[in-house]
């Protein structure tokens, strides 16, 4: 079955609110196996909405509309969807008399345009709305049907889990679509896509690479009849990718970086300190962001000025001055300097230039130097990100983490 979607409402075009309601709808849609093709968002304009509704009709089985079914003039589906399927609408009496229950009981009476949403089209049918005053509704072609769900999340949601969806479970069976996400670090989209690409040709399940800011994600979906054939559809390509990507793949699905390095720290019963410049306390935010993560993480210093590099780190006046802040020798003091100073297993040094000021032609924007401080040896990579000031700072936090995960899964 082939859903399209359709958001309505030029508040979605004009970025005042996000579609939120899309974003769970093609959740919820491939849950029960239904594919989506296309989405589109029309403003509320009644030709352009019909337009778009004759061709969503035209290529899916089922349509979906979101948005545009109260009372005001700028609610305009439920008419768009009756010119474009050409299915009339008429008043529903039991509607009619609830509506006027509902705003008497608040002191009012029922306005002609309130009553607009007791109107259902002839062909098909209407969907409770528990939480609010226009019903969904339901148009029924010979082999398709076109649903029409609130906008605000509150009626949305209950109306598509407990009306919408089972009308499409009912028609799919059991059919499910199964997604997996692998999380790759330490490799670039293309190296990674380079030792799947084989794997990419398949079309049940597919394998789709998406690069992140400093890492890689791969998506896993198979189609099943059921949760089980398609997770077994799955299991065997998740395995080749494991294989082929070995420790790169350092967690599955929603498990963030700094979580499975906290992971790591903890089963080894080992700590980590951080000294921040340029990051000033992200890389430590991104670590305690993962509960729990106080058994491996005593605490970190954010030294920006050099002043506090040389109070609270113990970097030296004369390294600085020989080298400058951005340098090699300063993350490797600030890394030493603070794993000593707070007893850790390991310390991360991170000195560097974010942008977009403060570049020059031998340390340009984006240059960082990362060091890696254990109870043996100071390791440092010198890095030269590209992009904007939040890029930077957040890819070194990112090149620092898989750092001390290489040198984890080294120490195992
Ligand atoms: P109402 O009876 O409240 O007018 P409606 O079905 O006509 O409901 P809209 O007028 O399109 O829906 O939107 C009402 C509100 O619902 C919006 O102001 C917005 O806050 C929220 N909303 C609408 N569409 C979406 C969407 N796609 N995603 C998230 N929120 C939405
Ligand atoms: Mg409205």
């Amino acid at each position: 079955m082939r859903a399209e979607v359709v958001s309505v409402g030029t508040e979605l075009l004009l970025g005042q609110i996000v579609d939120t309601n899309a974003a769970y709808l093609g959740r919820a849609l491939s849950e029960v196996g239904v594919a989506v093709y296309h989405r589109t968002t029309v403003g509320d304009n009644r030709a352009r909405l019909v337009a778009a509704l004759r061709e969503a009709l035209d290529a899916a089985d089922v349509v979906f509309t979101i948005g545009g079914l109260g009372p005001t003039q700028d609610d305009i589906t439920r008419d768009a969807l009756s010119e474009a399927t050409g299915i009339p609408l008429a008043l529903n009496e039991g509607i009619a008399r609830e509506l006027q229950e509902f705003l008497r009981a608040r002191g009012a009476e029922i306005l002609n345009s309130q009553l607009r949403q007791a109107y259902v089209p002839v062909r098909g049918w209407h969907l409770p709305n528990p939480n609010g005053t226009a019903p969904g509704l339901v148009f029924e072609l010979p082999s398709k049907l076109a649903i029409a769900l609130p906008g605000p999340p509150g009626e949305f949601i209950p109306m598509l889990e407990h009306a919408a969806l089972p009308i499409l479970r009912q028609r799919t069976g059991t059919a499910t679509i199964r997604s997996r996400v692998l999380r790759v670090c330490g490799m670039g989209e293309a190296a990674v896509e380079d030792r799947v690409l084989d794997l990419m040709a398949s079309d049940n399940p597919t394998v789709a690479p998406y690069a992140k800011t400093g890492e890689v994600h791969l998506r896993v979906t198979a189609r099943g009849d059921n949760g089980e054939e398609a997770d077994a559809l799955a299991a065997p390509i998740i395995a080749e990718i494991q294989r082929r990507l070995g420790d790169h793949l350092y967690a599955y699905d929603d498990e963030p970086l700094e979580a499975a390095v906290v992971r790591a720290l903890i089963e080894r019963r080992q700590t980590v300190a951080t000294a921040e410049s340029c990051t000033g306390g992200m890389l430590a935010g991104r670590i305690t962001d993962v509960p729990g993560s106080s058994a491996a993480f005593p605490g970190g210093v954010v030294a920006y000025s050099n002043g506090l590099k040389v109070a609270m780190l113990g970097v030296r006046d004369e390294t600085l001055r020989s080298h400058g802040a951005v340098s090699r020798e300063v993350a490797m003091a600030m890394a030493s300097g603070v794993r000593e100073r707070v007893g850790a297993d390991y310390g991360i040094g991170i000195t560097g230039v974010a942008g977009p000021d403060g570049g020059s032609e031998d340390k340009p924007v984006g240059l960082v130097y990362i060091a890696l401080a254990d109870p043996d040896a100071v390791d440092v990579t010198e890095n030269r990100y590209r992009g904007i000031r939040s890029d930077v700072r957040l890819r070194a936090t990112q090149t620092a983490l898989t750092m001390l995960r290489d040198r984890l899964l080294l120490s195992a």
